[in-house]
């Protein structure tokens, strides 16, 4: 396939005042037109899109891709950040080792900084039973070569300095990382226009022209772009762009709130997970706080659409599920179902996907911060956001081609753990594409699996 050339104006965007947000509300690149034709168009410029865009476009592949709002607008722009093996569903351990090798090596290879970092993960103890708990996934580790180890209470305290809270010891692997939401994407969508991608922001893809059955186009806010291939990484829209389309995709919402804090002491270097805090050092020398005591649910119409599917996965969050039934309901009600193309559609009247973050979850953030980690107690909160995570009901992603809609291929389900994993499943989504054997087998990821009986069972949280 033939490589074409970028015609995008480069546009930098980050204000130094609020570096969360500013990634949302500039947009990184800019269409003048749109192309006529593409071998593959890509629906969402996520960490996935973005990544599945430039190893295709490496491969020499005619890419185009579509965001309806800015890189990273959503999900992979508002993460904890978080990048590890750790703790994995086992079906996603192959395609995140890959996704380890790409972070490692992404600074030489894009030739940009994306924070990477490898300051390890720990998962606390707060007890000796939860200790216990953590000796089954350290067996697994051993089994895939990954360097995890669990270590005792005072091993923990050289490693995180300072806490209040005498844990019993903690899960640790040293060689997980962390990088930055505001830069990742954005970095990995230049370096896909640079190998030859276009990329079209403020360009919402409204749906699809078939002919003899299969896909020939997207049609676009701007226009149409034919083409025989299509990937919808659309994260939380996914299921909404897929029923437009008679086809379903068994997807939540679930919100996540986060405050960034001032720059402080270094006292931690990679990312702790306790039972009432999920906290990482910044690359800014602050650090990334979110409340692990709950989980926020908003009731929807599709939760009950949904609610069988979804059982296994709400059992396992239980105690921390917190329902919230109120705009999110509304919102998607009135939303319709199905639209003209030559309207406007869903996807440009939420630009970008921006909830409130909760005032009561923030609340109990700074109180559990305080707790855990009393040398922040004078440290302010400078920035707090919350972003919609996507999940599918197994809580492991789908990766699939549509059999009842050929050239249809949809990515998404990353269900809280798409940003470590992001360039990892870009480079299998490319492979499904192209048919390049790109290394990672996705037939864990199958869509059917919903459909045809198999028991559905989550192995690891959202
Ligand atoms: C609060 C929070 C904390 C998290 N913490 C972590 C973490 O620490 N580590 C980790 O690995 N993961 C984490 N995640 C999950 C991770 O961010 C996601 O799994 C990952 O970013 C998903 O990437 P994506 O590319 O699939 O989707 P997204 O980043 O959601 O991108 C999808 C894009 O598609 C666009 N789009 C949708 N519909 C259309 C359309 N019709 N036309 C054009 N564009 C469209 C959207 O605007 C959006 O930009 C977290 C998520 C949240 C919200």
């Amino acid at each position: 396939m033939r490589a074409r050339r970028p015609y995008h104006r480069l546009v930098n965007s980050h204000a130094p005042e609020n570096i969360v947000a500013s990634t949302w509300s500039k947009p990184l690149l800019v269409p003048e037109s749109i192309p006529e034709r593409a071998d593959i168009v890509v629906i969402g410029g996520g960490i996935v899109g973005v990544s599945a865009a430039w190893f295709l476009a490496q491969q020499g592949v005619d890419v185009v891709l579509c965001e309806k709002g800015h890189i990273a607008g959503e999900q992979s722009g508002r993460n904890w950040g978080w990048v590890r093996l750790q703790g994995r569903d086992t079906r996603e351990i192959p395609m995140m080792q890959e996704s380890m090798r790409i972070w490692a090596g992404l600074k030489d290879a894009i030739g940009e900084d994306v924070g990477f970092t490898r300051g390890g993960c720990f998962y606390t103890a707060n007890s000796r039973r939860q200790f216990a708990g953590y000796e089954k996934w350290a067996r697994i580790a051993a089994d895939h070569d990954i360097d995890t180890r669990l270590i005792s209470g005072p091993e923990l305290k050289l490693h995180v300095r300072g806490s209040a809270v005498d844990w019993t010891g903690a899960m640790y692997t040293p060689s997980d990382g962390r990088a930055e939401p505001h830069l990742a994407a954005p970095a990995i969508a230049r370096a896909a226009v640079r190998a030859g991608a276009t990329v079209l922001t403020s360009c919402a893809v409204r749906g699809l022209e078939t002919s003899g059955g299969s896909v020939s186009a997207v049609v676009t806010e701007h226009g149409v772009i034919k083409t025989s291939t299509v990937v919808c990484v659309a994260g939380a829209w996914t299921s909404m762009f897929c029923r437009s389309l008679d086809i379903d995709v068994p997807q939540l919402r679930v919100r996540g709130t986060v405050a960034r804090t001032a720059p402080a002491e270094k006292f931690l270097d990679g990312t702790v997970f306790d039972d009432r805090l999920g906290i990482r050092r910044r690359q800014d020398g602050g650090y990334t706080v979110a409340d692990a005591s709950v989980l926020e649910c908003p009731v929807t119409p599709s939760s009950f659409r949904y609610f069988f599917k979804f059982i296994p996965a709400l059992m396992q969050e239980l105690k921390l599920i917190r329902l919230s039934i109120g705009k999110d309901f509304v919102d998607e009600w009135s939303t319709p179902k199905k639209w003209n193309l030559d309207e406007v559609s869903p996807f440009e009247k939420t630009r970008v996907l921006n909830p409130d973050p909760t005032p009561g979850v923030l609340k109990g953030l700074r109180r559990n911060l305080d707790k855990v980690f009393p040398q922040l107690k004078d440290t302010p909160i400078v920035e707090t956001w919350a972003g919609m995570i996507e999940s599918s009901p197994d809580v492991v992603p789908i990766i699939d081609s549509i059999d009842k809609l050929p050239g249809f291929h949809v990515a998404t389900g990353f269900s809280g753990h798409g940003f470590g994993i992001g360039p990892g499943a870009g480079k299998a989504v490319a492979g499904m594409l192209t048919g390049a054997d790109s290394g990672i087998a996705i037939s864990a990821f199958r869509l059917s699996r919903f459909f045809d009986g198999s028991p559905i069972r989550p192995q690891a949280g959202i």
